[in-house]
């Protein structure tokens, strides 16, 4: 399955069609903090990041989005902004005036919680409707600035009366997006890229997947933005962000993406460029040949020589992921020249939720919205926890997402105010 997609311009990005895929990173800074936000942006340029995306949690931060543009600019720097909105249709009408693109979640722009658990058919035409009037305001401002908008689904936050129809299912992830597909195209807007995010692996390809199927049906061609979320740090998060955006890019789907790591915003972007190099031809790349040994559990031998430790990661993360994903394994052999890597192994086994060696960490990136240093905290919690063979432990910024993409951990870690943590 390869996604043809149109072409959408962020700035003077052009994202889809035969275009290069290009690299996208967050700042975790305070987005009215212009000075420290400026100088993160710029350390994300030098390491190769093509479009930078901003925490816009309020007015004020949307009106000072123009003073960070006009900083840069003084820099010498014209990479296109993203105004992250998760809430308030205001903010975004403000933010769409001075930056290129403009990120909504469906799951609660508009489309809010309501603690309600059932929604009769008229209910959710209703709830439908009201969207496409509140979101008309914004639509028209994206155009009059040529400002693009991703529709940016996370299994996390998906509304209410989306799980009440179709459950935290990869379908209810597409549901959420086409529903804001069509509405955007009622007002004839076009200028829309795509995600699908989750934290669990499996759940963000098959949503990436089903989009794309769903979309060709339809005869739509939007661009997709791939990544995990909460993958947390080190060879962990780097492991799920290579299965899935690798695996998905091995199969010629996706324009543009971003690593998320609990580390340094511009750690993300050697390993963003590494997958791109390798997977990045925008065609189906043929599948590696392995032994396959099904007589006990069924189980994958990869072998590989000469490799730098990154890049054996990566391609045994990837090759793993798409094999398992034409015939399942429950085990994984990696040998780098002729050695067994059982680390390696055990960490792609855990990265795909197929086999838990150790405890499983939910961590997220970090962004403007978080009240502590989780990197930090992060590490803490891993010293202490990290042989818990079986937990499941979340260590969240903030609510956002945390909710949702923690709801079957075992324990949370969640900013919740300034200096203060909900366990
Ligand atoms: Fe930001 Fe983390 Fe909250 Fe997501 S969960 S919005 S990355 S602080």
């Amino acid at each position: 399955m390869i996604s043809v997609s149109s072409v959408v311009k962020v700035g003077d990005i052009a994202i889809g069609g035969n275009n290069s895929i290009c690299v996208q990173s967050m700042t975790n800074t305070n987005t009215l903090d212009t000075k420290s936000t400026v100088e993160q942006i710029i350390r994300l340029v030098n390491a190769g990041c093509e479009i930078v995306r901003l925490t816009t949690r309020n007015v004020k931060e949307a009106e000072n989005l123009k003073s960070i543009k006009s900083e840069l600019t003084k820099n010498g720097i014209e990479i296109p902004l993203i105004a992250d909105i998760h809430f308030n249709p205001k903010v975004a009408e403000v933010a769409a005036r001075y930056v290129e693109k403009v990120r909504i979640n469906p799951g609660n722009y508009v489309d809010k919680r309501k603690s309600k658990t059932r929604f009769s058919a008229k209910e959710h035409l209703q709830e439908r409707e009201k969207i496409a009037h509140n979101i008309e305001p914004l639509l028209k401002i994206c155009k009059q600035h040529k400002t693009a908008i991703r529709i940016g689904v996370n299994h996390g936050s998906l509304s209410e009366r989306i799980l009440f129809k179709y459950g935290n299912t990869a379908k209810g992830l597409v549901e959420s997006a086409v529903e804001f597909i069509e509405i955007c195209r009622s007002f004839d807007f076009h200028n829309l890229i795509l995600s699908m995010k989750a934290s669990h692996v499996p759940m963000m390809i098959e949503a990436n997947r089903l989009l794309v199927s769903e979309m060709q049906k339809k005869g739509y061609y939007y661009p997709l933005h791939l990544g995990v979320t909460e993958a947390g740090d080190g060879d962990d998060g780097r492991i799920k962000s290579a299965a899935g955006i690798g695996s998905l890019l091995a199969n010629g789907i996706g324009d543009t993406i971003r690593v998320s790591l609990t580390e340094k915003p511009e750690n993300e972007i050697p390993f963003a460029k590494r997958l791109i190099a390798k997977y990045g031809k925008r065609k189906k790349l043929d599948l590696p040949s392995v032994i396959f040994n099904s007589t006990k559990q069924p189980e994958y031998h990869l072998s590989y020589n000469n490799l730098e430790s990154e890049d054996l990661l990566i391609n045994a993360t990837v090759d793993f992921t798409r094999l398992i994903s034409q015939k399942p394994a429950k085990e994984l052999i990696v040998k780098h020249n002729n050695r067994d890597d059982k680390t390696l192994s055990d960490n792609i086994l855990q990265g795909l939720g197929i086999k838990y060696s150790k405890a499983e960490f939910i961590a997220c990136p970090s962004c403007g919205r978080t009240l502590f240093d989780i990197e930090e905290e992060l590490k803490k919690v891993k010293q202490q926890t990290t042989h818990l063979k079986g937990l499941k432990i979340a260590v969240m910024g903030c609510v956002v997402n945390g909710l949702g993409e923690m709801a079957d951990a075992d324990y949370g870690y969640v900013g919740a105010g300034p200096g203060k943590v909900n366990l």
